[in-house]
């Protein structure tokens, strides 16, 4: 599903088929989920192949390889570079990247002595699909900024993910909602919310949450269309009056939200902000001429 005997992966300044490629059984990112890695897509534009805020997804990688002290020895533009090779050398033009920086064998809870990147990519359609989501609040919290970097992308956070989104497909729900460990509207186990109510977007504030690319590029598009943004605390009942909801992030893209616990809300996906945004947002990455961002 994610590679086949042709695929070609970059690791450690080599390009290698992914099935030849091999790993260290004894390192601490296996073990202990200390490592960091990025979801970054590329599309194909009227411009040709385009990687989407590959430099921000890029700088993210080293911030949060920073944040939890794993040596960050690459380059940024030189990782770009070999990024437009990996597409190239599997012919991709529409395709989402996987960096990965994991660590080099130590059992020990100490800084890694050494670091290795790879990066691959494979055809993936929208994560969360095209319907419409139906969601419910997760019985798992965001794990508290004070016992992590919430704001870097570092594997181990992704254990909440996988609890929170099982546990809802389980109960019969599309995803999941996270709050934060005081109550408040957190985000998705892999994307940032955004609900509107009385000619507004809200949106969780930054300090519980992964602070999204894609998240920002909405701030963008909602200047450029002059739709006013609050960033706060909010409550599950602040969404739960709201008139619509969407989800966004690298991997989903745009998706609409339709109902909470199954109680729809208020205004139909097609008049909302949210579906606006998703057609803008789909423009830009695709490079269309008449979005000027
Ligand atoms: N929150 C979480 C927990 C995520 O995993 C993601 C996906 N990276 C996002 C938000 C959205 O981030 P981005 O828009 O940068 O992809």
């Amino acid at each position: 599903m994610y590679y086949s005997d042709k695929t070609i992966i970059y690791f450690d300044g080599e390009f290698l088929k992914s099935n030849e490629a091999s790993i260290d059984l004894y390192g601490q990112t296996l073990h202990y989920g200390y490592g960091v890695f990025e979801g970054i897509r590329a599309y194909q534009t009227e411009n040709g192949t385009k990687i989407f805020k590959a430099k921000e997804h890029y700088q993210r990688l080293k911030n949060s390889c920073e944040l939890i002290n794993i040596p960050f020895e690459f380059d940024v533009n030189d990782l770009i570079e070999k990024t437009y090779e990996v597409l190239n050398r599997n012919n991709f033009t529409n395709a989402y990247i996987r960096p990965l920086v994991f660590c080099s064998p130590n059992m020990s809870l100490t800084r890694p002595n050494q670091v290795s990147i790879m990066i691959c990519a494979w055809e993936w359609g929208a994560y969360l699909g095209d319907n419409l989501l139906n969601i419910t609040v997760s019985s798992y919290a965001r794990p508290h900024p004070k016992s992590t970097k919430i704001e870097a992308k570092v594997c181990g956070h992704y254990v909440n993910s996988i609890l929170a989104a099982t546990e809802a497909k389980d109960k019969g729900f599309d995803e999941a909602l996270l709050l934060d460990t005081d109550g408040f509207l957190a985000e998705g186990p892999g994307a940032n919310l955004f609900f509107e109510k009385n000619g507004k977007l809200f949106t969780p504030k930054k300090g519980n949450i992964l602070p999204g690319i894609t998240r920002e590029t909405v701030f963008d598009l909602c200047e450029e269309f002059g739709i006013e943004i609050e960033e706060g605390d909010f409550l599950p009942q602040d969404l739960e009056n709201a008139d619509g909801a969407f989800y966004c992030g690298t991997a989903a893209e745009i998706i609409g939200i339709k109902s909470l616990e199954n109680k729809p809300f208020a205004k139909d996906w097609e008049g909302t902000f949210g579906k606006k945004i998703q057609v803008s947002y789909k423009n830009l990455v695709l490079e269309r001429q008449f979005i000027s961002l």
